[in-house]
């Protein structure tokens, strides 16, 4: 066995944050830490671990974890909380640790397979790898020389990395990248993005007076960790929480206030405390004299006014005057005076709000952007942007390396992901590719799912199904996943990659004011080569053949060059040694040796190299209280070549061959000021603040060039409560699910089995059902017939059900069988008529785990998405994922779990959302704004039409 270097280990954040539970083992001890057996309790049996930290993939958060493995087998134990990991802090919530029950599935997929069978016909068998990867990298290769490169697409799901992707999209030159980002958060950062560029916010909750959670969602299950204990640190400082939410969350429960308002209508009370906050002048009139772009304001709308900032307050103020709190309790549906508590609180915060939302109301409905966008107007007016307990943008706390010999930007631009009717999508219209399939936009010849279950996680998921059994449209459908999922069952391959412990990536996220990098490693890959037992690579240490990304992608990107003839070969290959293959270790090397600013360092000091901290604490600080950060002077580098154009943005030149950053415009650098000091300022073409947002006029629309309040397609007055139609919020989660990877973690299925429709007392009153009755909810495009559970922690005229459950297989060896039912699928009325319906829930399986034959629970849940149609934004391109409902007890034959949808209803309510679009091209030919936040940005000359 190797010795751990000699090193001199910093005291942990975890350490530092918490006294009362320093019991981490010193990390000197990690190579050897001796605890007694649990399962041997009461006798006194002890057993030697090595401490292996990674990074967890069980929700974007990416808190660290430290895998316990046993030096005698060197079999993972168990997973807990990495007290070296600056957002976690040590801390987890159940969803960390049950990674175990992931790697243990014995479900879990561990060979490569091919389908032999008709897709979706269940019949697979083992394939080699090389076999695997021959097939795919001759497609691709063949797409490439056949200048088919829009045809090669990599759909993600949750990335759990940051950068990689980019370069190997980047080498083959396919602007092929695809997210889940439109039915998730494309919204809020729409929103966000009109104001300053970034397009998320990173509130610092710890410090803050007043926290406001628009998004209690995220607060309960994305980042429930790392923001949940800083929202308590601050709670128990004195800091106030208001939460709003129709529905009581965890988060609202421990709220001070909390609004339940009618959704969609949070945009009307934010922006009346707007109104408030001006009128009343508590406001930070000199931020805002300094970062708002007033001069464009009064420019635009009132060209005649003296161009001084005093009338642009007053302007502003007589803009806003109709929100008024009436206004707002009329479309909220709440007393005036919760609202007005509210407005005084937010007043009160003395530069220290922090706030919050990414899904809920500004995922749920048309025009949910303008909530985010009202959202961080009130931030400004408070002056708590940017401040110690306040709010600032993403981008100042998140941190991204980049690999060595990175590839040129490509110059295509895929139609199927950024169509021309959503100029400024919040990212790829994701939602619309099997319509935009259907109408030849385009097709597809490899399509890779990746970590990504669209038949079950997006809206109308049988149009999903139609298109992905179609090989017309679909050539070839890869599925990298751990698990089975109701999308790998309609694959070609199915490949096995690993999970959490078992792969490499790098990722961070913003969770708090700070910069942190956080390196996900195959623990046991790991341990073998402290042993002195060298691996060649992942699959060497992980289960059956499951392979990792980093080594799968490198492998198949020098298949499809094998001779390095189309140029892609080159970004695959060592930088320690030319020509040959890149290894992951060299890859991690190189990274954290040249792309970590202060990691060498911090290695030196602890006398070992760069990759040997990471290895050993899987994480790093790399940036610490970044408050203020559009005030940080420019570096005399940055400011190199640098002139200031007429409205004060520092530029350097560009070409149309140059492409623009992950977010802001190329060249792009700061802005000067009044006063004459230059400043980083924001992402913005202005750099400013955007209050007035030329980039709204310039693309058709103008009456939107300033927040507003749009009126959601599930306000009160558009639902009739006396026919018993209702709201239903589809968008909520339990915090130990997670969308499919919980299907195979034990014990989150065992905390959370069942899902009943929330429905408040009045409601279930007036439909005469009560909880335990069965209700059919009709939807525009079929209906759901789901379990009601009568509460009052849900506002009167609206229903919720979670968005975890419901999941199924139509095979029974097609896993994940801790959660998911067998179910048929059939066309009663119809090929255009779907039903789907269990043939049996929940149930005890045998298997290598004798805890599957002791399942208790039946309940698979009501896969409610496959009965929404597509509800696309036509600014942000978000999926409006409320529905307004018909509820009415089940009729005669109706069983628990239906699903019925008509699809050429579906088809209709896409085509009548379509039509809410203004398809644009936009100032010098663009098709998009440049600075917008995009994946694989390619170069300017792609972004213009030719
Ligand atoms: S919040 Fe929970 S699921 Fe998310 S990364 Fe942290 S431990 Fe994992």
């Amino acid at each position: 066995m190797t010795a751990t270097p000699p090193a001199t280990w910093p005291q942990l954040p975890g350490e530092r944050s918490h006294e009362a539970l320093r019991n981490y083992p010193p990390v000197e001890n990690w190579d050897n830490h001796v605890e007694y057996d649990a399962k041997a309790h009461p006798r006194k049996v002890p057993r030697t671990f090595m401490l292996v930290p990674t990074t967890c993939f069980n929700c974007e958060s990416a808190c660290g974890l430290l895998a316990y493995v046993d030096t005698d087998d060197l079999s993972i134990k168990k997973l807990e909380g990495n007290p070296a990991h600056p957002g976690s802090r040590g801390r987890n919530c159940a969803k960390g640790p049950a990674t175990i029950n992931q790697l243990d599935d014995p479900e879990r997929i561990l060979y490569p397979l091919r389908r032999t069978g008709e897709r979706g016909g269940g019949e697979w068998e083992r394939v080699g790898w090389d076999a695997a990867l021959d097939d795919i990298a001759a497609r691709i290769r063949t797409a490439i020389v056949e200048d088919r490169h829009e045809e090669v697409m990599y759909h993600v799901g949750r990335p759990g990395e940051d950068g990689f992707s980019e370069r190997f999209l980047a080498a083959w030159g396919v602007d092929g990248h695809n997210s889940h980002t439109n039915v998730c958060s494309s919204g809020a950062r729409l929103g966000m993005a009109l104001w300053g560029g970034y397009d998320r916010p990173s509130p610092d909750h710890a410090n803050a007076r007043v926290i406001l959670l628009l998004s209690s969602h995220l607060e309960t299950g994305h980042y429930f960790n790392p923001h949940a204990q800083r929202i308590m640190e601050a709670k128990q400082a004195g800091a106030k929480i208001v939460v709003v939410d129709p529905r009581m969350s965890n988060t609202a429960s421990h709220a001070d206030l909390w609004l339940a308002p009618w959704p969609g209508s949070e945009a009307a009370i934010l922006l009346s405390i707007a109104s408030h906050l001006l009128r009343t002048r508590q406001i930070d009139a000199a931020y805002l004299e300094r970062w708002f772009n007033w001069c464009t304001y009064l420019s635009n709308l009132h060209p005649d006014a003296p161009a001084d900032f005093a009338t642009f307050l007053d302007k502003l103020e007589a803009e806003y005057s109709p929100y008024t709190f009436d206004f707002a309790a009329e479309e909220a549906q709440v007393p005036v005076e919760r609202i007005e508590e509210l407005a005084r609180m937010v007043a009160g915060c003395d530069h220290r709000l922090s706030a919050h939302v990414w899904r809920s109301a500004a995922a749920g409905n048309l025009g949910g952007w303008q909530v985010a966008r009202a959202l961080w107007f009130v931030l400004a007016l408070t002056g708590s942007i940017g401040t110690t307990g306040g709010t600032s943008p993403n981008g100042w706390n998140k941190f991204i390396p980049h690999g060595p010999n990175m590839p040129p930007p490509n110059t295509g631009w895929n139609e199927l992901t950024w169509p021309t009717e959503y100029p400024l999508s919040c990212n790829e219209m994701s939602i619309l590719l099997p319509y935009f399939l259907d109408e030849k936009r385009g097709r597809l010849e490899v399509y890779f799912s990746r970590v990504f279950n669209p038949v079950w996680t997006y809206p109308d998921g049988f149009s999903w199904l139609s298109a992905l059994i179609d090989p017309e449209k679909v050539g070839l459908h890869v599925a990298l996943t751990p698990n089975w999922s109701e999308t790998a069952e309609f694959a070609d391959y199915v490949l096995p990659m690993g999970h959490s412990a078992e792969r490499h990536d790098t990722q961070s996220y913003e969770t708090h004011s700070a910069k942190w990098l956080s390196f996900r490693q195959p623990v046991r890959r790991v341990a073998l080569e402290r042993l002195g037992r060298p691996v060649s690579d992942t699959r060497d240490a992980n289960p059956g053949e499951v392979w990792e990304e980093n080594e799968f992608w490198f492998e198949l990107s020098w298949r499809i060059d094998p001779d390095g003839s189309l140029g892609i070969r080159q970004y695959f290959e060592s930088p320690y040694r030319p020509g040959e293959k890149i290894t992951v270790d060299e890859y991690y090397r190189w990274v954290f040796e040249n792309s970590v600013p202060g990691l060498p360092e911090k290695a030196a000091a602890a006398g070992v190299t760069p990759l040997a901290y990471m290895r050993t604490l899987g994480a790093v600080v790399v940036a610490d209280s970044l408050y203020r950060q559009d005030e940080r002077a420019l570096s005399p580098a940055e400011l190199d070549g640098a002139t200031a154009d007429a409205d004060d943005v520092l530029r350097r030149p560009v070409t149309l061959e140059d492409a623009p950053p992950l977010v802001g415009e190329a060249g792009a650098v700061g802005v000067r000021h009044q006063d004459g000091t230059t400043t980083a300022g924001w992402l913005t073409p202005s750099r400013k603040l955007e209050v007035y947002s030329p980039t709204m006029r310039d693309w058709g629309w103008p009456e939107y060039a300033t927040p507003g309040y749009i009126e959601s397609h599930v306000s009160r007055r558009k639902v009739d409560i006396d026919r018993g139609e209702l709201v239903l919020v589809p968008t909520f989660r339990l915090p130990t699910l997670i969308h499919t990877r919980s299907g195979n973690a034990k014990y989150l299925n065992e905390i959370s089995n069942s899902h009943p429709l929330w429905l408040n007392s009045i409601d279930a009153a007036r439909a005469g059902v009560q909880t335990t009755d069965l209700v059919r909810l009709s939807t525009e495009i079929g209906h759901l017939v789901a379990r009601v559970w009568v509460t009052e922690g849900i506002r009167p005229g609206v229903c919720a059900l979670s968005h975890h459950m419901g999941r199924w297989r139509l095979h029974e060896d097609e896993g994940s069988r801790w959660v998911t039912g067998r179910v048929d699928i059939t066309h009663p009325d119809g090929p255009d008529s779907w039903l789907l319906r269990y043939r049996s829930g929940v149930a005890p399986f045998a298997s290598k785990d004798p805890d599957s034959s002791r399942i208790w629970w039946d309940d698979p849940g009501v896969h409610q998405n496959l009965a929404f149609g597509v509800h696309p934004d036509p600014w942000s391109g978000m999926h409006c994922w409320l529905q307004k409902v018909l509820l009415e007890p089940a009729h005669y034959g109706d069983r628990y779990g239906d699903v019925y949808v008509d699809r050429v209803r579906s088809q209709q309510v896409y085509r009548e959302w379509l039509a809410l679009t203004r398809p644009r091209v936009g100032p010098d030919g663009q098709r998009r704004p440049e600075f917008l936040m995009r994946p694989v940005k390619p170069t300017r000359r792609a972004f213009r039409v030719t």
